[in-house]
């Protein structure tokens, strides 16, 4: 198995700014580093690296894409208004879309990053791969960024895949803790491309809920998977496996793209979910064997969210332990102690299952996606 991973120095550059920018001029807030740092992502490489996995990988290199491949998703004037001010010395598009000097042509290399991953996959060059980009992408949205995200890395780089491969059906598993609003509008019209978000409940307020099911020609093609806060690894492999896995044998995609935030970490400061490295293991692990019973095991991982750089990098680990094969022997020192800490509530829960048969229920609906081409 050849696992192809792509990251760029550059990634790393990106500049949040001051911690107090997610919530305007707010007084009362200490300057001091922002959420986003690169820390977690850059102790994720650094992890690779030590552990030996990273010298088993084959390195993709990025470019960055065009304005005119941004707006396959984007507005014109969007895409302008952050090269503007990328231009011109750098500022904000608002709170959590902090722009500074070059953020331009990072961003677009983010999204070029997610597109190399995809195209090696795709031209065979490797068995599947890891696009360890950065800034993130699932939030921005077709006129604004949001929530840390400045271009849609991942619905760009599908939509890219789709016409430059000559793809009828791609289906993106987004698993990180925030619901992947971004991606979800980009393609809510659209039946060729299967969205899935399985996220903390009412993390964004007014999106993500089981009944946004796609609109028109897409209706069906959108699966939401709202879980509770507190849910764990026994919530997140009954979605998997009684949602997603069902909606895939359907869909039947040409390779299967996850947006994969590891904020759903019980230790990340953002969200409030209960997953461990292993956790994230076991679905790949399941994610993987879907594509391998589906597409020839075309998957492809792209990086959003994840916080703490200390539990981070060992849940990135095991996902890449599991796309390669390779046991590095490498421990999870939070993993023992946060078993411990976390027993009895990594099991689904009542009110956990509860959402996750009405997201099921779905799927035996007319509406349902369905190929049978
Ligand atoms: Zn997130």
């Amino acid at each position: 198995m050849t696992t192809g991973l792509v990251w760029d120095e550059r990634y790393f550059w990106y500049d949040f700014g001051d911690s107090r920018s997610l919530f305007g001029a707010h007084p009362h807030i200490q300057p001091g580093s922002h959420i986003e740092t690169p820390e977690s992502k850059r102790r994720i490489l650094n992890l690779l690296a030590a552990s030996g996995l990273l010298a088993q990988m084959r390195e993709l290199r990025p470019s960055p894409v065009g304005a005119g491949d941004l707006c396959l998703v984007h507005d014109e004037a969007y895409v302008e208004s952050v090269r503007t001010l990328s231009a011109s010395g750098g500022g904000s598009l608002g709170p959590g879309v902090p722009v500074p000097a070059g953020g331009y042509e990072l961003a677009a290399l983010a999204v070029g990053g997610t597109r190399r991953a995809l195209d090696a996959v795709l031209r065979a060059e490797v068995d599947n791969a890891y696009a360890l980009v950065r800034p993130p992408g699932h939030h921005a949205e077709r006129d604004h960024g949001m929530g840390l995200c400045i271009f849609a890395n991942v619905a760009v780089a599908t939509k890219l895949a789709m016409r430059d491969h000559g793809l009828r059906r791609l289906a993106i598993v987004d698993w990180d803790a925030h619901h992947g609003n971004g991606t979800e509008s980009a393609f809510y019209e659209d039946p060729s491309v299967l969205t899935l978000s399985i996220h903390q409940d009412m993390v964004i307020p007014g999106r993500g809920a089981v009944c946004d099911a796609g609109r028109g020609v897409g209706e069906g093609y959108n699966i939401n998977i709202p879980l509770p806060p507190g849910s764990g690894t026994g919530a997140y492999l009954a979605a998997i496996d009684r949602v997603i896995a069902p909606a895939l044998r359907r869909f039947r995609p040409e390779l299967i793209l996850v947006a994969s935030g590891l904020d759903a970490c019980a230790s990340d400061p953002t969200a409030r979910m209960l997953l461990l490295s292993d956790s994230y293991r076991f679905m790949t692990a399941r994610l993987l064997e879907l594509a391998g019973e589906l597409c020839g095991g075309r998957l492809v991982i792209s990086h959003e969210g994840g916080y703490d750089p200390t539990a981070t990098p060992f849940c990135a680990l095991a996902i890449l332990e599991t796309m390669t094969g390779i046991r590095t022997g490498v421990q999870d020192p939070f993993g023992p102690l946060r078993e411990e800490e976390l027993a009895g509530h990594q099991r689904l829960q009542p009110h956990q299952e509860a959402v996750i048969a009405q997201a099921e229920a779905l799927l035996g609906t007319p509406r349902c996606a369905q190929q049978t081409s």
